[in-house]
């Protein structure tokens, strides 16, 4: 007698059909979804297209045997935060993956995770490709943003706020539980969801985009220090944070200070929105994240280029970065 295959095996056809073909959401932007050539998206009259690619390779960008849910949403997560971060709204995304067995055990839970995160921040799956091969999953992001509107890194001016989203350093401190790191403490319950579910903040993106005298933003996916320097490179300034300011989530208060201050600072998976803003438009900002029902703290200032990056303990003298080990996060 021949065994049947431990798991039901799919044509590359049925399998798309099954889990990545939905009906297209009336009213969006999507006139022709999964299923033909090529997909037809219809974009606002008068706005530009924002466009971005991620790819996420097993054992390089996630752990061989993650659960597929989890990845599911994380891998349309973060690249829904691109979107965020230059203030656009999404219209559709398509989804290349290679797969190394079509296992429904791993299909099914991993498209319930994106087309669920996909049906609430409405952004549809719209087309894609499907092909054997070590396990990769690399999305493409479509949204829009009205011409001049959308937030770029280059636009800070010396004199700026410098703004957070949310708080960061938590999905450090969670994957710090989930390795043992000596000198990681607390309950990895409280933090996980920071490190597997985040949340893109699309709707704050926007809110900053349509608001008078928000300039550069980018979303914090390497830690909070790195990717400011992209703006400060970019925008050809310098920065000045206060480590007082720095929204500190309960979970990091039992880390001593320099663990603290480095999954505030460098932790990484964060996916905040990091932006700067004229001091004039403080109040206009705070409405932002009021409209969002987003956080939004004020950390710090932008500089003159000569200022460099400087973090400010309480009493306003700067750390001394190079010493203080951002470095030991490395791997
Ligand atoms: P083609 O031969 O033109 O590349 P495919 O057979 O690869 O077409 O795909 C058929 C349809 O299914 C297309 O509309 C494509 O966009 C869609 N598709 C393929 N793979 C996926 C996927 N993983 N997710 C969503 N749509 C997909
Ligand atoms: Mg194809």
């Amino acid at each position: 007698m021949v065994m049947p295959p431990r798991l039901p095996r799919m044509g590359e056809f049925e399998l798309i059909a099954r889990h990545f073909t939905r009906a297209a959401p009336a009213g969006g932007a999507v006139v022709l979804g999964v299923g033909d050539d090529c997909a037809l998206l219809q974009p606002t009259p008068g706005h530009q297209l924002a466009i971005s690619s991620d790819m996420l390779v097993e054992g390089r960008h996630f752990f061989a045997g993650a659960e597929p849910e989890a990845l599911g949403h994380k891998a349309l997560a973060v690249n829904l935060s691109d979107l965020a971060a230059m203030g656009a709204r999404p219209l559709g995304f398509t989804l290349a993956l290679a797969l190394p067995a079509a296992d429904e055990a791993w299909l099914a839970p991993f498209a319930r995770g994106l087309l669920a995160l996909a049906d609430a921040q409405a952004c549809p799956l719209v087309g894609g490709d499907t092909t054997r091969g070590p396990l990769t999953i690399s999305l493409t992001v479509f949204g829009e943003v009205l011409p001049g509107r959308a937030l770029r890194r280059n636009a800070a001016r010396a004199g700026d706020d410098l703004w957070i989203s949310g708080r960061t350093g938590e999905a450090r401190l969670a994957l710090a539980l989930r390795r043992g790191e000596p000198w990681a403490r607390g309950d990895l319950a409280e933090v996980q969801e920071r490190m597997d579910r985040p949340m893109p903040r699309l709707a704050l993106g926007q809110a900053l985009a349509a608001t008078e005298g928000v300039r550069a933003a980018l979303d914090v996916s390497d830690g909070l220090l790195g990717d400011l320097g992209h703006i400060l490179k970019a925008s050809g300034v310098g920065a000045e944070i206060e480590t007082a300011a720095l929204p500190l989530a309960p979970a990091l208060r039992a880390l001593d200070d320099q663990h603290r201050l480095d999954c505030l600072l460098a932790g990484g998976d964060d996916y905040e929105l990091l932006f700067t803003a004229d001091a004039s438009a403080h109040e206009a900002v705070l409405a932002a994240g009021t409209a969002s029902a987003t956080a939004v703290t004020c950390i710090g200032r932008i500089t003159p280029a000569d200022g460099g990056m400087l973090v400010l303990d309480r009493d306003g003298t700067p750390l001394p970065l190079a010493r203080h080990g951002f470095d030991h996060f490395a791997d």
